[in-house]
């Protein structure tokens, strides 16, 4: 077969790495508008899924959460864990609402520790919390992550190329499969009206000191990166999809994040970023299409609408993608 993957973030990298595993002996080309400057280059990459991140069933959601776990758990104690930019993390999440904001029934089957926090650890921060919980948890740093997949793919025959497709039907002559990782792209290779923008904007600082996490209510997080600079966040704005570094939002980040941990105030600025969650109502979308093009066809799956957990949950999906891909290759093989 000649197999394409679509998209060069967190998504496709993941998908085609694991394409390469599922078939070992077949030609592979990535192409992507862009291979550096992606939406995954924005994020920090912590391992927290929100109990509203959604697939097809409740079944399927779990599964992915968890396949998706294990994978960076084993990245993690392998040697390529620091190539790979893949460490484990704790932390806290403080609220004030209710006592559910702090729970996370899909994290706490997960991770190895999810517990509610004790008086002291309240006191530890600034705010008047009532309700808190510390975890540990995984974190891969995508400015590490995507470079290591990119060369784990090219060094096993992958092609990665620079290509802007305006839509699925212009590759069904060139190729059998293609698995389609285009994030928002999709908006308009696909016609998905469900596929909305919620811009993401963060400051990145110089924090060697910290070493924990710490999220607050209102999307704010402090995320320490492993490389003594630290994300702090956050904003969420529902089909927003102008990148440019709104000051007064920058500013809102900065002051929730120092009320929230106080040292911050000497953290040296690095840069302000922004970012497009390709959000999708009613859940991500995998699943399989035949595309036809006069006498070509090709199978496409698609494997997109990730929102706010795209680096934690993409090899869950990615996974699931490449089974749909061989079971219709086997039975299209039977025929
Ligand atoms: C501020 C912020 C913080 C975040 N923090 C986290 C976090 O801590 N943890 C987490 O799990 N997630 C986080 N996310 C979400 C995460 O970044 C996304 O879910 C994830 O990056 C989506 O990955 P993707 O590969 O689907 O899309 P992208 O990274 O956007 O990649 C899409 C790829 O498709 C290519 N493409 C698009 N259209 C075309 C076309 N027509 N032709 C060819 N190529 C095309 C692009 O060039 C690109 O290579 C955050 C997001 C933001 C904005």
């Amino acid at each position: 077969m000649k197999i394409a993957i679509l998209g060069g973030g967190c998504v496709g990298l993941t998908t085609a790495l694991a394409v390469q595993e599922e078939f070992r002996n077949h030609h592979l080309d990535v192409l992507a508008e862009n291979f550096e400057q992606t939406t995954s280059h924005v994020a920090a990459g912590i391992f927290r899924v929100s109990p509203t991140f959604s697939g097809p069933t409740d079944s399927i959601t779990r599964k992915w959460i968890s396949d998706s776990y294990h994978y960076y758990e084993a990245i993690c104690r392998s040697r390529e864990a620091s190539e790979a930019g893949v460490t484990s993390i704790s932390g806290y999440i403080f609220a004030n609402t209710s006592p559910e904001s702090v729970k996370n029934d899909l994290m706490e089957k997960l991770v190895p520790i999810y517990r509610p926090v004790t008086d002291d650890e309240i006191e530890l921060v600034g705010g008047n919390w009532k309700y808190g919980s510390f975890l540990s948890t995984l974190l891969t740093q995508p400015n590490q992550y995507l470079p290591w997949a990119r060369n784990k793919l090219t060094a096993s025959g992958a092609v990665l190329k620079k290509y802007s497709v305006k839509s699925l039907k212009e590759l069904a002559k060139d190729y059998d499969l293609v698995i389609n990782c285009t994030g928002l792209g999709s908006q308009s290779i696909c016609q998905d009206r469900k596929l909305v923008p919620i811009k993401g904007q963060v400051i990145k600082v110089r924090a060697p000191w910290l070493k924990t996490f710490f999220y607050g209510e209102i999307n704010t997080y402090i995320i320490p990166n492993g490389n003594g600079t630290a994300t702090l966040g956050g904003i969420r704005d529902f089909e927003c999809s102008d990148l440019t570094v709104c000051p007064y939002q920058a500013a809102a980040i900065r002051d929730r994040c120092e009320r929230l941990v106080p040292s911050l105030k000497t953290a040296q600025l690095i840069e302000h970023k922004t970012g497009l969650r390709p959000h999708r109502e009613g859940g991500v979308r995998v699943e399989a299409e035949r595309i036809k093009d006069g006498l070509c066809s090709a199978l496409v799956i698609h494997n997109y609408g990730h929102g706010g957990y795209g680096i934690c949950t993409a090899p869950g999906t990615s996974k699931y993608a490449v089974e749909l891909a061989r079971d219709a290759h086997r039975s299209s093989a039977k025929l």
